[in-house]
């Protein structure tokens, strides 16, 4: 099963993703931990992508879009694959559609988490990463998936946040990216939601992303 998740940063995108990836035994393809392992590794690629990810600016197309299209080709894609955060505007996504019907590549799901940009905001601010996984769920101002301490509720892992999450202005800049349904993030899902109109072998799925993570992941799994 090849797959394409869209939500807001903020909406558990990553998380709901984590959860269909294990599932169905994906490869987990998510474009901002690429750039994130990348500048921990002190890599050339990270160097550049730094600049444009912590003013909250999407990395240009001709770093990112061959990134991902070559991560497509490697082996544990051989059994299906969830891209998260990728496409990210319109022309990656007419790029990935190209691409796709180049290698014969079936796309079977898409998934849109629908969020409300103030909630999503909130949600960024209270987030915390894992030392060991990512998509351990910490978020402070949310009861149910709360520290314990300073630590991951999961597997008391060290947190930590990102930086372009505790900036205000960054956060405002990637939803507008995202919110932006002409050349952003939402047209990238229009274009694949008016493709899944014309071909019944694609699933284009909206989830609502407000209520808890367990209410969301069951609608989500209900829907595949
Ligand atoms: P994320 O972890 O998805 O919030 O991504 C973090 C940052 O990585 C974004 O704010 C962008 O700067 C960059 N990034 C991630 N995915 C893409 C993409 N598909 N195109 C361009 N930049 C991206």
């Amino acid at each position: 099963m090849n797959s394409l998740f869209f939500g807001p940063n903020g909406s558990g995108k990553g998380t709901q993703g984590a959860i269909v990836k294990k599932k169905y035994g994906l490869a987990h393809i998510e474009s901002g931990a690429i750039f994130r392992d990348n500048i921990k590794g002190g890599t050339e690629l990270g160097k550049k992508a730094k600049e444009y990810i912590d003013k909250g600016d999407l990395v240009p197309d001709d770093i990112t879009i061959p990134m991902i299209l070559d991560r497509l080709k490697q082996d544990d894609c051989k059994n299906g694959w969830l891209l998260d955060g990728f496409p990210r505007n319109k022309n990656q996504a007419i790029k990935l559609d190209e691409a796709l019907k180049k290698e014969s590549m079936a796309l079977d799901i898409v998934v849109e988490i629908l969020l409300d940009k103030e909630i999503a905001k909130n949600r960024i601010m209270g987030r915390r990463l894992c030392e060991n996984d990512n998509n351990h769920p910490n978020n402070i101002f949310i009861d149910a998936i709360k520290p314990n301490g300073d630590k991951c509720r999961v597997c008391e892992g060290e947190l930590s946040s990102r930086a372009d999450d505790q900036d205000e202005y960054a956060i405002g800049k990637r939803h507008s990216i995202y919110y932006n349904d002409t050349e952003g993030t939402l047209a990238a899902a229009y274009y694949f939601k008016e493709l899944a109109q014309k071909d019944s072998s694609i699933k284009y799925i909206t989830i609502d992303g407000e209520p808890d993570l367990d209410t969301v992941k069951n609608e989500l799994i209900s829907k595949l």
